[in-house]
């Protein structure tokens, strides 16, 4: 019999991590990511894996997202020395997303160091390096799509376009069962029809067994062409009131998407006369890499290119790699568009220009990607009045636009279409990487709709297939212990501080001073970051 556990992406969008185990006990993973959004997911990261990384030989890797790529240093770092199969966009893009994700912990772990410091707290260690990231480089394997290739013995492998990034892919898995071939096919993230730039998701007919994401599971995307005139009015907002419009986007096809759409506005006039900035270093790495893979664009971008344009470039566009390049953009007054990220506003450029943007009314915030729970994003995104950037209160005063229509998901319509041509094979589908109600949701109508038996796992849960059924093991991996004692932790941190507070306050002429209420703001965000959403 076949095990599958899935230590990520169940019951959330993030983290995405299956242990596949063959009946001789050997031992795959598909995808590495890392856990995004708020110390209730994140502790995930630090958590024990649920298997050996020494025992892996081989990760097969969907795409580049750093949500299924992000953890692979870390699995290098503790012990994996197996083969990293992927698309070769993927490896190209892996290699300037790791390297930057490494600089990101070291940095987070550099702040938390700094601020448990001044509380005489121990420092942090980064979750992996910059040194890490690129040791991590060298157990990547390329491969074409389409091909059938050996894992090892009794297993094979097949990556398909799954149209959602630049060379994302959906994977199929075949394991020799006791002497019966079982096919497992793994959705990866799968694109929407008619995205920009790359080819639509290709379709897969065949399985025993469907690994399907459900990310958007419960939600429609306005259409793209609404989604167009919605972008261009939320640059027209802030022109007409000489203010900026921010963008914060995801490095990888999100920006170029973005730059793609500007490109045409410019060449049907109807973008106004100016700057564009790509502030993200990461995101000009990213762009080179797309010029460098044309083979994976679709008709219309080839035309484009065939025309003699480059579909990520226009006259008034600036990348700005250095830091003071980046500076400069909220020195100058006036209107400009400018593109950085994070691409959910929790690290990165982006913070800086919404210091400098979000509380001025008249400025446009375009929001054009999926905010995960529990990140800056998701709060803009859900309306709140004040949100805190670099531990400052920033009022929200500039116009948000949520865009759904340039989403690199497929909506539910989209899972339900790719998932209708596995009609006639009647695998039995496992909903994950999504939101809980997302994914039963999406399960309930792949029942009702594709009369298909669906079923939602839990994080952790091992699915035991067996020819005519499939069990459930007891969850066996991370429990939230960790997180308890996290949550522990931080109560007894707190209720020192404020025991030292009230000591002070209440002595004699005490008053509550400028460094006590940053003090209590500090308070305040970590309470914020151990309580459930
Ligand atoms: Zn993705
Ligand atoms: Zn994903």
């Amino acid at each position: 019999m076949i095990k599958i556990t899935c230590l990520g992406a169940a019951g959330t969008v993030t983290g995405s991590n299956y242990l596949v185990e063959d009946s001789r006990g050997k031992r795959i993973l598909v995808d590495c990511g890392l856990f995004q959004g708020g110390k209730q997911t994140e502790w995930r990261n630090t958590a024990p894996w649920g298997f050996d990384p020494k025992e892996i030989d081989t990760l097969l890797l969907t795409h580049a997202h750093i949500d299924h790529s992000g953890r692979i240093p870390k699995l290098v770092k503790d012990g994996f020395r197996g083969r990293i199969l992927t698309s070769p966009p993927t490896a190209q893009l892996c290699e300037v997303m790791l390297l930057d994700a490494g600089h990101v912990q070291e940095m987070d772990a550099e702040w938390q160091t700094r601020r448990n410091k001044r509380r005489s707290k121990k420092g942090i260690e980064p979750l992996y390096t910059v040194e890490d990231a690129q040791k991590s480089l060298q157990y990547f394997s390329p491969v074409e799509e389409n091909r059938i290739i050996d894992i090892e013995t009794g297993m094979k492998t097949r990556f398909i376009n799954a149209g959602h990034i630049l060379g994302s892919s959906s994977i199929a898995v075949w394991i020799e069962d006791e002497g019966t071939p079982v096919k497992i096919a793994f959705s990866g993230d799968i694109g929407k029809n008619s995205q920009l730039i790359i080819k639509d998701p290709a379709k897969i007919t065949e399985a025993d067994y469907l690994f399907i994401e459900s990310t958007y599971g419960n939600r429609l995307h306005r259409s793209f062409k609404d989604s167009e005139a919605e972008f261009l009015e939320a640059i027209q907002y802030a022109v007409s009131n000489n203010e900026k419009v921010i963008i914060p986007a995801f490095a990888v096809e999100r920006t170029q998407e973005i730059l793609y759409i500007l490109g045409e506005f410019q060449r049907e006039g109807s973008l106004p006369d100016i700057p564009i900035y790509l502030d993200s270093p990461l995101a000009i790495k990213a762009t080179e890499i797309f010029r460098k893979n044309k083979k994976y664009y679709d008709e219309e971008a080839m035309a484009i290119v065939n025309q003699g344009f480059d579909p990520f470039d226009m006259p008034n566009l600036k990348f700005t790699p250095s830091t003071e390049e980046s500076m400069a953009i909220n020195q100058r007054a006036g209107s400009a568009i400018v593109i950085a990220g994070s691409g959910m506003c929790t690290a990165g450029r982006i913070k800086h220009h919404l210091k400098h943007n979000l509380w001025r009314e008249g400025a446009s915030v375009v929001i054009v990607g999926f905010q995960a729970m529990g990140t800056t994003g998701r709060r803009i995104v859900d309306g709140e009045k004040r949100v805190r950037v670099f531990g400052e209160d920033v009022a929200v005063a500039a116009k948000v636009f949520t865009i759904g229509g340039f989403s690199a998901h497929a909506d539910q319509k989209g899972l339900m279409e790719w998932a209708s041509h596995f009609a006639a094979a009647r695998p039995r589908v496992f909903v994950t990487h999504g939101e809980a109600t997302a994914s039963e949701t999406l399960a309930d109508k792949l029942r009702k709709d594709l009369n298909l038996d669906a079923y939602v796992p839990t994080l952790g849960e091992t699915l035991i297939l067996e020819p005519q059924q499939v069990t459930r093991a007891p969850v066996v991996a991370p429990t939230p212990e960790d997180l308890q004692q996290v949550m522990q932790g931080t109560v007894i941190t707190l209720e020192k501080e404020l025991e030292e507070l009230k000591r002070r306050l209440t002595a004699k002429g005490g008053r509550i001073q400028e460094s006590d209420i940053d003090r209590l703001r500090e308070i305040e965000e970590d309470l914020r970051m151990i309580l459930p959403e």
